[in-house]
């Protein structure tokens, strides 16, 4: 058992850092904090990335991937700006979705522009009537003669989706056996299949792309399906193991750059003649919000590496996120209180962790869901579905 970084972890830690700093954050500074990216910033962005392998982590060397461990990911998404994180895990997560049984042609076809940040894509399964259970999706891909399908449809609060190039679009082709939606997995070009596609106004991530995308009896070829029919929910599935840690690794981020402002504050704040810091009800405040860093940080570390060494990993994959986006909400919160009103000021930063923290929990499983994943790893029932 190893809880501390090794070395090679460490520099790979740097090496990202010194990329945010030197690279990233003059791009995301020279733009309004409020409004989405430029396009050509996002491209720019998910090509510095790509320098370091986080376009194509999970996707193996053999297919031009980088080809990491889930861990070494981890570690290293956890140090990019919030909004970059939702950037270039859109674009991995689609990669390694577009790698999971797709013939070579495909691969061959889509990997190497996403891998490089050429082209952006996304994954666009919610819907507006579909959120958490994905195998009621309504978007449906009809036949249109032999080598077309028709697809029609809505999907809703998709990342990267207003500026993508290709959209990977879970479509129902019919139902199965028990009345649930058949699911296939369609890479729509937005070249050769047109499609409307607009941002969605948000709380927090402001500098990133939400959006909401409409196929009005889009021709889609066939070619472009992955896989086989029924598919779709397993390979979602697969890719959402490692994502819950990894998205709960940004809340580490922005809890420990609050704590880092906190203790800061409480160095240089004097009130009833002395530092804020020496006050012990503010020293709970700290120790509260460093408990709950450590403790989010070690149990994300600890799900991605069970998903490295191949152990079932829902449960551990599900409680790291429903914990950690509990505990670091609590622990920005808690930073802010160090700092009083400060803390609320636009001039610190701290209003915007708060807001960027509170989108975390939503995507690939709300608390909710979380909890009854963990439920059913501990009792063999399910409790979502009848
Ligand atoms: C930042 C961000 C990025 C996103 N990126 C993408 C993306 O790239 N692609 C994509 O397809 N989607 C994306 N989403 C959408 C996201 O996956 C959905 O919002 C999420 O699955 C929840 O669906 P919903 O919002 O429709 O809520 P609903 O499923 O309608 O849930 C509403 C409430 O009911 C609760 N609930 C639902 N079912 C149960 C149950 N069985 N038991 C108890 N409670 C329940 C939920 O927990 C929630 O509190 C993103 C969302 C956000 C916020």
């Amino acid at each position: 058992m190893q809880f501390q970084l090794n070395s090679e972890q460490r520099e790979i830690q740097e090496a990202v850092r010194r990329m945010v700093d030197r690279e990233i954050n003059p791009i995301l500074a020279k733009n309004d904090p409020d409004r989405p990216l430029p396009k050509d910033d996002v491209k720019t962005i998910l090509q510095i990335c790509a320098t370091q392998g986080l376009t194509s982590a999970r996707v193996p060397e053999s297919a031009g991937g980088a080809g990491m461990p889930a861990l070494t990911y981890g570690i290293m998404v956890e140090q990019l700006p919030p909004v970059v994180l939702f950037m270039v895990i859109g674009q991995e997560v689609t990669a390694t979705r577009i790698y999971y049984e797709s013939t070579p042609e495909q691969k061959e076809r889509f990997l190497p522009d996403i891998i490089a940040g050429r082209r952006i894509t996304c994954t666009g399964t919610t819907e507006p009537d579909v959120g958490s259970d994905p195998r009621g999706v309504k978007t449906r891909a009809e036949d249109d003669g032999p080598d077309h399908f028709r697809v029609t449809g809505r999907k809703m609060w998709i990342t990267n989706a207003s500026i993508c190039d290709l959209i990977n679009v879970t479509a129902s082709v019919g139902k199965d056996a028990r009345g649930l939606a058949s699911m296939i997995r369609l890479i729509v070009d937005r070249d050769e299949s047109p499609f409307e596609a607009h941002e969605i106004p948000t709380l927090g991530l402001r500098q990133g792309h939400l959006g909401e995308v409409a196929f009005d009896h889009c021709r889609v070829p066939k070619a472009n399906m992955l896989g086989e029919a029924g598919d779709a929910a397993r390979v979602l599935t697969l890719t959402w193991l490692a994502n819950r840690p990894i998205i709960a690794l940004s809340a580490v981020h922005m809890a420990q750059r609050a704590l880092d402002l906190a203790l800061r504050y409480a160095g240089e704040r004097q009130q009833f003649g002395k530092l804020i810091g020496g006050h012990q009800l503010v020293q709970k405040l700290l120790a509260d919000t460093a408990m709950a860093i450590t403790t989010s940080r070690l149990l994300c570390y600890h799900a991605l590496e069970s998903i490295d060494s191949g152990e079932r990993a829902n449960q551990i994959s599900a409680m790291a996120k429903r914990y950690s986006l509990e505990a670091c909400q609590r622990a920005i919160s808690m930073a802010m209180e160090v700092h009083g009103a400060m803390g609320i000021s636009r001039e610190l930063g701290l209003e915007q962790l708060f807001r960027d923290c509170r989108m975390l929990p939503i995507p690939d499983g709300t608390n909710q869901i979380l909890t009854l994943i963990e439920g059913r790893e501990l009792t063999g029932i399910q409790a979502y579905r009848a």
